[in-house]
């Protein structure tokens, strides 16, 4: 039997399938251990972001390397357990050289499809297209843990957008609006640093989850020099603007899917010298602080995530996307079963 990867590929809004594809024969190939279910991969489903079709989900990724090919960074061998930043960058355009970000041929891990290879975490292995950036993790490390690594590496990146650095000012005060998986990274993240930092979220279950890992929750009346937007939401954006003091900073994170327009006073930013700072593309620098901000923050992670999912025992891959009640979901892939799972259909014992 020809070797084979089984995968989930996503056909389009509400649409996902498995599906089998070759087995790459060369190049590099990560077995995955688990993959987690972003926010953004529950857009796409929903059909409020556009990703090409048929492609393969799936950006929060860890795995074993099994075959090694051109890395950027960390020197990982063969049989690491690794996390992989989903974006690669060309190196070599003008934005690229200029260190603007935004490079015109980044290719990002499910999120882009090149044909029909593996480049998404939705699946029993990927391809280590050559320019990734892999980062060595301890086997030690829960995978509840490090698998808000990638969310932590996004909040960090939109601070080092806003400051020039991957941390909020010294001593400033930060809130975070909205308490889903970034808003809780981004709350580990300032805890992490030592920064003052207030949750506000209305909702009461994610207000009581908040409050019982450790964080002050606000129903929003509070005045702060730094936001965290992180709802995602137009009313989340201009109700942040309205709890920054004087030359305070909101920092955009939650708002990729587009859900419409809302009415902010430009008076007021002028008058207190407000600065608004989008983030969107995450840095690979940034990796290694959110996976340290992770793996030490008096945070209880782990007791967050609500779903792990075994890929061999889902009936439909809709199901990933039903459970009204998730906070975090994660799918888990069998440990290392690279030689075992070869060749092996799913189901199959
Ligand atoms: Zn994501
Ligand atoms: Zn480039």
């Amino acid at each position: 039997m020809a070797e084979s990867v089984s995968i989930i590929e996503y056909l389009g809004s509400g649409q996902l399938r498995f599906a089998e594809r070759p087995l790459p024969q060369n190049g590099g190939l990560l077995a995955l251990e688990t993959t987690g279910i972003c926010t953004t991969d529950r857009h796409i489903v929903a059909g409020r972001i556009p990703v090409p079709a048929p492609s393969i989900l799936g950006h929060e990724l860890i795995g074993t390397v099994e075959r090694l090919v051109d890395l950027r960074g960390d020197h990982v061998r063969v049989g690491d357990r690794v996390l992989v930043a989903p974006g690669i960058n060309c190196g070599t355009c003008f934005r690229c050289t200029g260190a603007r970000g935004g490079c015109p041929n980044r290719i990002v891990y499910g999120l882009d499809a090149i044909g029909d290879r593996l480049t998404g975490g939705f699946a029993t292995h990927m391809e280590l297209l050559p320019g990734s950036r892999v980062f060595q993790l301890s086997t030690d490390l829960a995978a509840d843990r490090a698998i808000f690594t990638e969310l932590a590496a996004c909040v960090a990146s939109g601070l080092y957008k806003a400051f020039g650095s991957p941390s909020p000012p010294q001593c400033s005060d930060v809130a975070v609006i909205g308490f889903g998986p970034i808003g809780l990274a981004a709350a580990t993240l300032v805890c992490w640093y030592g920064n003052p930092v207030v949750v506000v979220e209305r909702d009461t279950a994610r207000a009581d989850l908040a409050r019982r890992l450790g964080f002050e929750v606000s129903a929003g009346d509070v005045t702060v020099d730094v936001v965290l937007e992180c709802a995602g939401t137009p009313a989340a954006f201009a109700a942040g603007l309205e709890l920054l003091g004087h030359a305070g900073t909101l920092v955009e994170l939650g708002n990729a899917a587009d859900l419409g327009h809302v009415s902010v006073s430009p008076s007021r930013i002028c008058l207190t010298d407000l600065r608004i700072v989008g983030s969107a593309e995450t840095r690979d620098e940034d990796f290694p602080l959110a996976l340290r901000a992770v793996t030490e923050a008096p945070v209880d992670l782990p007791s967050t995530i609500s779903h792990v999912h075994r890929f061999d025992d889902l009936a439909d891959p809709n199901e990933l996307f039903d459970p009204p009640d998730v906070f975090k979901a994660r799918i888990d892939f069998e440990p290392k079963g690279a030689e075992a799972s070869h060749g092996k259909q799913r189901g199959e014992a």
